[in-house]
């Protein structure tokens, strides 16, 4: 058995342990484990973030088929790094939500309705949180901050089990069938670390989605917080997000 497989064999077995998945429950993994893969840093200078202007989304699913082109995604309609939601409220006041294949290949034709007050589409991605409950829970350390603030997973280290999934607020995580370990949005870290930008920011023609760095006052994102009012998904969790939406409507989750 391979190297790999024999520590990650062994990470199972010590995590179906009662006490130990009690101790990981209670006091996070962070503490009990002295990293995995790599460890948690904190302080990098440099932050990166990714800003969606809800108002400039047309839905046609670019930056969904791009993603899974790039980061080699499965085109099973289960499995996305990142995804489109078209939100259509009512006269009633209820929002109706649909999001077919994730977006990728756009959305049909909405028909004409009184009962449709407004219809706008939004983008939906791992938020890179600056707090994230996904790498608290990981029991081996897989999941883990880089120092410019992206949440990574180190496939050599991640035993599949599944803790992050469902830590994960914001539905941004899956287990690859094929490789067994979780999986999400990078920002395409191998890209960016090259100064190039994600590859669902590149193809967006309308750009709905821009790419920076925080606290840079040339970066885009410096510009859209100027001009607009930011606001982030599910902000009474905490998780300090760093993907940044303007024009979100209250009714998103
Ligand atoms: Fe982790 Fe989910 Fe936050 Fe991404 S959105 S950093 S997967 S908790
Ligand atoms: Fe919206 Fe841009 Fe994605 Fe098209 S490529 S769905 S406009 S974010």
């Amino acid at each position: 058995m391979a190297p790999v497989e024999q520590r990650r064999g062994f990470l199972a077995r010590l995590m179906a342990l009662p006490w130990v998945a009690f101790l990981v429950s209670t006091l996070g993994a962070d503490r009990l484990f002295a990293g995995g893969g790599q460890s948690a840093s904190e302080g990098g200078e440099r932050k990166f973030a990714m800003g969606v202007q809800v108002d400039r989304c047309i839905g046609c699913g670019l930056c969904v088929d791009a993603c899974k082109t790039e980061n080699d995604v499965l085109r099973e309609p289960f499995f996305f790094r990142t995804w489109v939601e078209r939100y259509q409220l009512g006269s009633d006041g209820e929002a109706h939500v649909d999001s077919p294949r994730g977006g990728i290949n756009g959305f049909p034709a909405t028909e004409d309705s009184p009962d449709v007050m407004r219809s706008f589409f939004v983008p939906k991605l791992c938020n890179q949180c600056d707090k994230p409950p996904c790498v608290q829970v990981c029991p081996v350390g897989a999941t883990y901050k880089t120092p410019d603030g992206v949440i990574l997973v180190d496939h050599e280290y991640c035993i599949g089990c599944r803790y992050c999934i469902q830590a994960c607020p914001y539905g941004a995580r899956y287990l690859d069938p094929r490789t067994k370990t979780a999986d999400k949005c990078t920002f395409c870290y191998h890209r960016i670390k090259q100064d190039l930008l994600p590859a669902c920011v590149e193809v967006c023609p309308t750009q709905a989605r821009i790419f920076g760095e925080l606290g840079t006052r040339s970066s885009p994102l410096h510009r859209m917080k100027r001009m607009n009012s930011i606001q982030v998904l599910k902000p009474e969790l905490n998780t300090s997000p760093k993907v940044l939406y303007s024009n979100l409507d209250g009714e998103v989750r």
